[in-house]
């Protein structure tokens, strides 16, 4: 019987989201009973004209994780968007942007500099920086170009489902996968995990007050919290409140707040906005010297709280 064929792929990922897949385990074996892995550059030797040679829509389904910034990964992704029916965002960074998204605070040449001149570890004294086109003698070198803005999948290429998290639960890669193989298909644009926030779910949500109240913002490696009590509960920034659950509270169980991998829940546009409105309603002052104070105790707020989505957020990036 010839079975359907699935794709795994990697553009701008640290990794992590490749792991999460081996984190299937011996359930791995249940997607080897139903399809062929075609194409898996982390595990399987196939090469980018093998993709190229393939009919339009032959692979059944495709997992793309990380984000996009450079022209081999728009490349690779407007193509396996040709040659797969479903396409997959696996993971924080092809969901949201993720946490390379962040560089979207600088401009392009900024992040260049850092690189190839100003960081400690760099000897480049004339200041040599890479260029798309470049010759040796008779050699000719070809670099991929580097984008202005790192951008989720969904700003490429049209994307059926996402599967979130950093790196995602397995749970929800398998159950995606299986899905598809089997024909069981959710609405377009669906997204494997939780509905609701992940303070429905929490361990800690009895201890989580009616109405939080914050004097200060404390910093987990300032003091010894109660590992039972909601982070909140604490004066310690928790994403909980608004971000999507289906982690597992992975982070919670292992004592550290919630970052916010998840992305944002139904209906919210802008997780990071939902956050800080969420705070500026839970700080205790109406004296403007002492809410400046609390604020100003929150080292890179902008980071924080957009994390793992600016590029999907209403501004996308820094706005000078
Ligand atoms: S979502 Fe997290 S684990 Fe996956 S590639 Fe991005 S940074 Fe890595
Ligand atoms: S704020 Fe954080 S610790 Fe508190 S209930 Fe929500 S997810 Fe749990």
């Amino acid at each position: 019987m010839v079975k359907p064929k699935i794709a795994l792929y990697w553009i701008s990922s640290c990794g992590g989201c490749e792991e999460s897949v081996l984190d299937i385990a011996e359930n791995i074996l249940k997607i080897k009973e139903l399809a062929d892995v075609v194409f898996w550059p982390v595990a399987v030797d196939t090469k980018y004209k093998d993709i190229k040679e393939m009919k339009d829509g032959e692979i059944a389904v495709c997992l793309i994780n990380g984000s996009v910034r450079m022209d081999e990964q728009e490349y690779m992704a407007r193509l396996l968007r040709k040659k797969s029916k479903i396409i997959i965002a696996h993971g924080a960074c092809a969901h949201l942007g993720g946490v390379y998204g962040l560089a979207n605070f600088y401009k392009r040449q900024e992040c260049l500099n850092r690189s190839y001149k100003e960081v400690p570890s760099v000897k480049n004294p004339e200041g040599i920086m890479p260029q798309t086109h470049s010759m040796d003698g008779e050699l000719e070198f070809e670099l991929s170009g580097f984008h202005d803005l790192v951008k989720p999948l969904n700003q490429v290429i049209e994307v059926d489902y996402y599967i979130p998290g950093c790196p995602p639960n397995p749970k929800y890669i398998l159950e995606a996968i299986t899905s598809v193989l089997q024909n069981v298909l959710l609405p377009k644009g669906s997204i494997f995990a939780d509905r609701k926030a992940l303070c429905s779910t929490c361990s800690r949500r009895d201890s989580k007050p009616e109405k939080v109240v914050m004097k200060e913002i404390k910093r987990p490696h300032e003091w010894e919290w109660d590992s039972d009590k909601c982070f909140l509960a604490q004066d310690m920034i928790c994403l909980g409140p608004a971000t999507r659950g289906g982690c597992e509270e992975r982070c919670i169980t292992a004592n550290m707040p919630c970052r916010g991998c998840y992305g944002p829940t139904e209906n919210v546009m802008d997780q990071g906005g939902k956050f800080l409105s969420a705070l500026a309603s839970i700080l205790d002052s109406k004296d403007d010297n002492e809410l400046e104070k609390i604020a100003d105790s929150i080292l890179d707020m902008a980071g924080i709280f957009y994390r793992y989505s600016l590029p999907s957020s209403l501004l996308r990036k820094k706005v000078k």
